[in-house]
């Protein structure tokens, strides 16, 4: 039992506390203009604050000038320098409960190595050429095609035709025309492959990989530190705070104009350090304790934030929307949602709608948590069992979708509908309609898929569930290939939105590696030979996406799959139940059947009255085929698709 963290936790939640330093202005943190340099930080708490500034961002350097704070209304402490400081280092000394502490600004736009200090920064200067002009659209009701990637990932191998000095950069994504061996890599293989947005691992500034070195270090990045900066391991110049921003805009300036749009990989629910600049600034303040005044721990990483808080909740809303205003980022995906409230979430969807096509911006989340929160009384945790309670344009993972597919994530050998698990096969119908037969009310909700960052890549839980035989990891086995087909058959043949890990279409194995988070790069990287090796599954990607953006209720956020999705019922001996068909409408009005058979031989299946033309035999996209009626051979372990054409 900790008494003073419970008193302080309750005074901080006490209306008495908040009308009288809740802070509603956007002018925290440092703004610079021609002639002056304004710097405010909120702490209520604190009895001294002074900022001091510094000529480098290394730490452990000296003040060259300290300047003692004033406090002014609502606890925020402003000091006001008459001068241009672009480019100076500074960080705040804090007195609170008779303790002094050193801290970056937790609204720092820039920083230096490491994170260490924060920077004064003028945002002009870091706008690449063209900057203004840059631009993407989407159509708010059209679902997202989302690939996963983490920046290191995408460039790190010697094969992504990437000259060296940028690979695992931000600059790599500015390379066009790479292959290898003459198969597309890189940005040209992203525009190849069809996909509508990119989802990017954590880019803001995180702790475990030292920017110092070059050395071959790698870590997913879900361990924040300054949460308005870009990383600086992937910019050529950690040492410079400028350079990492204006990088990191030409990545996404190179993006757009490929057609693609960037979503964040946001991480907002716990911080690296427990004792953390947020920690520094208003101790107790920014963190969920439990009813007996211990540190909360639902991320399970021994801290979680309070989005509930008054403070913590603006933070949030004005890091989402200076991301969009700044770096244009097209959509945002929240890590441990589930330890977020309802409310806070619903008012960054309602901030976002009120820009200028804010409403395209995507908002999606894990609806769960690592371990149970400590959410203050009254609020709402943002996970599965609430979604009713977040606006239908905030989507969550779909772990049913996920599970049904392919087989549950906690254990390596358990099947799924399409890898051997028949019994499954109850759960596809309402995959297929984004569950809007049960806990969802509309597509927009739910994201579908298959494999993400987290556990096995699905090439590697193939492996695992069906021939137990690791030698396939590197060697790929062409059963297994056809596996992976149909898991991406279904995902793509499903409503949601449509999400998958980077190198899915490509067999990626992390041999057998469930959590690599602080694996080696050559774990963790895309391996370009093997896109090489495995072009033919490459191109049912490809196909199959192609084919999804022309069946609207695949693709509408707002569809009714359950009157728009006509399931086909059989049922008899021959045409086993574990067989899931269905027909929907294409955007010329035409009939398409889609038909899983999960079962390892071929079926004659019973088609609807008409005529007909395969388009997907299960393997690939068939450009000419012969008319049939009355029954088709669908193809074992295989999603077969045909249009009606009469
Ligand atoms: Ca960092």
């Amino acid at each position: 039992m900790n008494n003073e963290i419970i008193n302080l936790t309750r005074k901080y939640m006490s209306r008495d506390f908040y009308e009288k330093y809740n802070y509603t202005e956007t002018d925290l943190g440092a703004i610079v203009s021609k002639d002056k340099t304004s710097f405010k930080v909120w702490s209520p708490i604190a009895t001294k604050v002074t900022l001091n500034l510094f000529k480098d961002g290394k730490p452990n350097t000296s003040a060259y000038k300290k300047y003692s704070m004033e406090l002014g209304e609502k606890g925020v402490w402003s000091y006001t320098v008459d001068e241009d400081l672009s480019d100076v280092y500074y960080t705040y000394s804090v007195t609170s409960f008779g303790k002094k502490t050193q801290t970056g600004d937790i609204y720092a736009k820039a920083c230096g190595v490491n994170g260490a200090k924060s920077m004064v920064v003028n945002l002009k200067k870091t706008n690449p050429t063209n900057w203004k002009q840059d631009k993407f659209t989407y159509d708010r009701g059209k679902q997202p095609i989302i690939y996963e990637l983490h920046v290191k990932d995408f460039s790190h191998d010697e094969n992504s035709g990437v000259a060296e000095k940028f690979r695992g950069k931000y600059l790599a994504f500015t390379k066009e025309n790479t292959n290898f061996k003459g198969t597309n890599t890189c940005i040209d293989h992203l525009k190849k492959l069809g996909v509508t947005h990119v989802q990017l691992m954590p880019v803001f500034d995180f702790a475990t990989v030292d920017e110092s070195k070059n050395k071959n270090e790698f870590n997913w990045g879900y361990d924040p530190v300054n949460y308005n900066v870009p990383e600086g391991s992937y910019s050529t110049n950690p040492n410079d705070g400028a350079v990492r921003i204006k990088e990191m805009k030409m990545m996404i300036q190179s993006l757009h104009k490929a057609g693609i749009g960037v979503i964040m990989d946001v991480v907002y629910n716990h911080t690296y350090y427990d004792d953390s600049y947020f920690e520094r600034t208003v101790p107790h303040y920014y963190y969920r304790s439990t009813s007996d005044g211990i540190q909360g721990n639902g991320s399970g990483c021994g801290n979680e934030t309070a989005s509930e808080r008054f403070m913590f909740t603006k933070y949030m809303i004005d890091s989402i929307l200076y991301w969009v205003d700044e770096y244009h980022i097209d959509g945002f995906r929240f890590d441990l949602m589930g330890l977020h409230d309802t409310q806070t979430m619903n008012e960054i969807r309602n901030r976002l709608n009120q820009l200028e096509n804010g409403e395209n911006i995507l908002m999606y989340g894990e609806p769960w948590s690592a371990l149970e929160p400590s959410m203050w009384k009254g609020s709402i945790p943002a996970n599965k069992y609430n979604l009713d309670m977040l606006d239908t344009d905030i989507a969550i993972f779909c772990d049913d979708t996920r599970d049904a597919i392919k087989g549950s994530v906690f254990d390596a050998q358990s099947p799924g509908y399409v890898n051997g698990n028949l019994g499954l096969a109850n759960r596809i119908p309402a995959s297929v309609m984004a569950w809007c037969c049960d806990y969802a009310a509309r597509p927009s909700q739910i994201i579908t898929y298959v494999s993400a960052h987290d556990n096995f890549t699905l090439y590697d839980k193939l492996v695992m569930s069906v021939t137990k035989n690791q030698e396939h990891f590197v060697n790929t086995n062409q059963d297994l290939i056809q596996l992976n087909k149909f898991c991406a058959s279904i995902v793509f043949t499903s409503c949601g939105a449509s999400f998958f890990q980077a190198g899915e279409e490509f067999a990626r194995t992390k041999e057998g590696d469930g959590n690599s988070y602080n694996s080696s790069p050559e774990v963790n990287r895309l391996d370009w030979s093997r896109a090489k090796e495995n072009e033919d599954l490459v191109n049912f990607y490809k196909d199959m996406i192609q084919f999804r953006k022309t069946i609207p209720v695949f693709m509408d956020k707002n569809a009714d799959p359950t009157t728009e999705i006509k399931f086909i019922h059989h049922s008899t001996e021959s045409m086993p139940s574990y067989i899931v068909s269905f027909m929907v409408k294409d955007n010329k009005n035409k009939d398409a059947v889609v038909v899983y058979n999960p079962l390892s031989e071929n079926v004659e299946y019973e088609l609807p009255k008409g005529d007909y033309k395969v388009i997907c035999d299960g393997s690939s996209f068939v450009k000419k085929s012969p008319v049939v009626k009355n029954t088709v051979v669908v193809h074992k372990n295989a999603c077969t698709i045909l249009k009606k054409v009469k």
